[in-house]
Order: structure tokens, then sequence, then C-alpha cells
């Protein structure tokens, strides 16, 4: 397969050779007719069945769009929205709890059921540009498994388009409710990759415990931890050093994550030493770009070393109207929200919604090395690209078109919006 005529994060035009799913050459366009020398090793050692057998039909006319990775949505909530069914005004009231009870007393009623529903924005955000997903699944004694299978089902529909993580994640805490914590253990036998926890302090009333368990279910199945955080200042805070000295006891250094982390970057005389910290425990972080005065510095994340990612959380569900399947839109949020103007800010907001999720979902991939770095299109990445049109990455990102191809694993599995 061959893509001609791209630009990777808006540079010269190449043509890129893509064979046993990752980028096998780099050439000027052009180039490679003429006989002139690829710019990459030209015999890459590949395993089994990765032999090149190109026809006329294996090129994909780039028409000089942009190349850059494909997204990594790292923190979304396929298991509860409604996008494409009707509109529906929100009904949830202040607080966590009580959100939770909304979803819990609606999720149900939906007009169609939750395996299509997930199914359905899995296939739309990879018609958008995402090929990685982390999703969180709820478990708990209402939905037992139910909404796990969904999003497994979902996974399993679209496996040849996108890589799933898929999350159990205990959104109504681990104490509250008789039986949740064998839940959450269920979930794992059942298929679910990563350990979820949330809110120990404040939703749990009792950190120590409930970190006992989320830790203690890592050490016994070998798994990664995911904690969504929202619990404010100090206790925040206190939260993050009991995560972190749990994960530094257990030797879980890069499997750790806390989303959101709303109100940790607050005070300005703690970030250095909490900065510190993460890069110690190596602890990731994801954020889904959030509206008002808590945000996540993700350029000063990721020159303190910390990997963080993306995500569009629940999209159009009982929780929130916002999200709609599309990180670009997100990523815009992301560098709108910060407030980053230079392109090079703004080019990093993509770097860390593509190859910054990436590392998370898949500690193997390199981590950005810097603000500046602009990873995922040289010979040896994975051919996951996201042709898009725009000058630049910059105008791309504010214009956000819909002329998108979307290759994984070197096919194409999406153009113009749709998947192929
Ligand atoms: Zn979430």
């Amino acid at each position: 397969m061959t893509v001609r005529n791209v630009r990777p994060w808006g540079g010269p035009a190449v043509d890129l050779t893509l064979a046993g799913g990752v980028i096998s050459k780099v050439f000027p366009t052009g180039a490679q007719s003429t006989g002139a020398k690829p710019t990459g090793p030209t015999d890459m050692t590949r395993g089994d069945g990765a032999q090149t057998d190109e026809r006329p039909t294996d090129v994909v006319d780039g028409r000089g769009r942009l190349a850059l990775p494909t997204f990594t949505d790292a923190h979304c909530h396929l298991d509860s929205n409604r996008v494409g069914l009707p509109f529906r005004p929100h009904t949830g009231g202040p607080g966590v709890w009580t959100m939770m009870l909304n979803d819990r007393a609606h999720w149900r009623d939906a007009e169609i059921g939750i395996t299509e529903r997930v199914t359905n924005l899995l296939g739309l955000q990879i018609a958008h540009g995402t090929t990685t997903v982390r999703s969180f699944a709820q478990v708990d004694t209402d939905a037992g498994l139910e909404r796990l299978e969904a999003v497994l089902a979902a996974r399993e529909a679209h496996r040849e388009r996108a890589t799933v993580q898929v999350v159990a994640f205990p959104q109504a805490g681990l104490l509250r409710e008789e039986g949740s914590a064998r839940v959450l253990e269920d979930a794992l036998l059942a298929g679910a990759d990563v350990i979820g926890g949330i809110d120990p302090c404040t939703l749990d009333r009792d950190p120590v415990r409930h970190l006992d368990i989320v830790f203690g279910l890592a050490e016994k199945f070998g798994r990664p931890v995911d904690i969504h955080l929202h619990e404010p200042g100090d206790l925040g805070l206190f939260s993050t050093d009991l995560i972190a000295e749990r994960t530094l006891a257990l030797g879980m250094q890069g499997q750790v994550l806390i989303s959101h982390g709303y109100a940790l970057f607050d005070d300005p005389t703690k970030v250095d030493g909490l900065l510190e910290r993460l890069a110690e425990a190596d602890i990731a972080m994801a954020s889904v770009a959030p509206g008002g005065r808590s945000r996540l510095p993700v350029d000063e994340l990721t020159a303190a070393g910390v990997r963080v990612g993306l995500g569009q959380d629940g999209q159009r569900d009982y929780w929130s109207p916002y999200g709609n399947g599309d990180m670009l839109d997100r990523t815009w949020q992301l560098a709108f929200t910060l407030g980053y103007r230079a392109d090079a800010l703004i080019e990093h907001a993509v770097a860390v919604a593509t190859r910054g999720g990436r590392s998370i979902v898949d500690p193997q991939v390199t981590r950005l090395r810097n603000v500046e770095d602009r990873p995922g299109l040289a010979v040896g990445d994975a051919a996951d690209l996201l042709l898009l049109a725009g000058e630049t990455v910059t105008s791309a990102l504010m214009d956000r078109s819909a002329d998108r191809t979307v290759l994984r694993a070197g096919r194409v599995v999406a153009d113009g919006l749709r998947l192929v």
C-alpha cells in the first residue's frame, strides 16, 4: 500500500509505503518512481505475512493533505452515550453521586439497545479519525456486567478498525453499596483490561479501603489502574499521594493513570512537587479538556516527562450534552481551554491527542519526548494515519474539515467521515 502526496505534520510532501501494519518507507513525493533513494531504511525487517502485494488499487491519493497519526481517545464512556438518538434535556443534579443516580434511572430507557448505541458511537469515532480508544464501562450493583458486555461486543464488531482497551469502572464507588467490589472483580474475569477507581476520599469517604481494593485487584490480576479524580485541592493531592505510594510499593510505574485531576494544579506553589511525584511513579494523566477554572497543563506535564492523553468523556449522554465522537473537535477544545495561540503549542495539543494517548494505551509506544516532539510518521511507526485537509496543523484544527481519510494498520478504514 502506498499513500502518495501527503504532508506529515504539515511538512514537505512525501509518499509513504505501508507494509506489515507499519510505515516501511518514506520518499519525497515523486522520488520513488524516478529511482531516488528513500529517506528511511529500504529493507524493513518484517514478520511473516508482511510481504508487499501492491496493486494499482493499493494507492491512496493524499492530494497534498496533512498526514497525522490517528487519534487516541484516552478517556471516554462509550456505555452511556445517546449520540444519534433524539436529544434529551439534561436532568442531572449536582455532584457525582446525584449524576450517577440520574444515569442509573434512565440508561435502560434509550430508544435503542446499549450494544447498538456503543457500537454506533465507536464507529463514528473511527470514521472521524480515532483508531485507539480507552473506554470505561460502568460496573455496579445495578448494571452488573451488562454495560461491560456491550463495550466488549462493540470492540469485537470493530476489531479490524480500532484498538479498544476497556476499563471496569466502579462509577458508584466500591464501599457505598454491598457487592460493588465483587462486581469489579467479576468484570476483570469477564474481559475488562484495566481496573477503575473513583474519588477515594469524597465518594467512598475511605481512601485507604478504596485504594486497597483497587490496587489489590491490580496485583492479583496484573492489570493497569485508571482512577477518576474529581476531588478538590488538598484532598485531591492527598489521594494522589496515596495512589503514588501504592504505585511505587507494587512496582507499577507506567501502569497507573489519574483521569481529570481537575483541582490538582490550582495551587501554583504545589505544581512542581506534584509533577515530580507523578514523574517519579510514572503516573500518566488524561484530560477531557473541561471548561471552567481547573485544567491540566498538558505542556508542563509533557515537559516533566509525564504521559498525558486526551479524551471525550461521556458524549451526549445522561451526564452532559457535549461530545460528538470527533476527537478533532475535542483537540480544538483542549487548545482553546488552555489558551494556546502559538502554533507550537497547538501542534502539541494534536500530539497529545494522537501519540500522547497512544503511549498510555500501549506503553511500548514511545512517549512524547518534549513539547516540540511530532512523532508517529517515521519508518517503523504504526501505519495508523489520518489524512486531513488543511494548510498547516493549526489551520486544520481551526477548520476541522470533513475531508479526512483514516488508515489503520495500513488499510483504509474510513473516508469522508464514513466507515469503509
Ligand atoms: Zn470519565
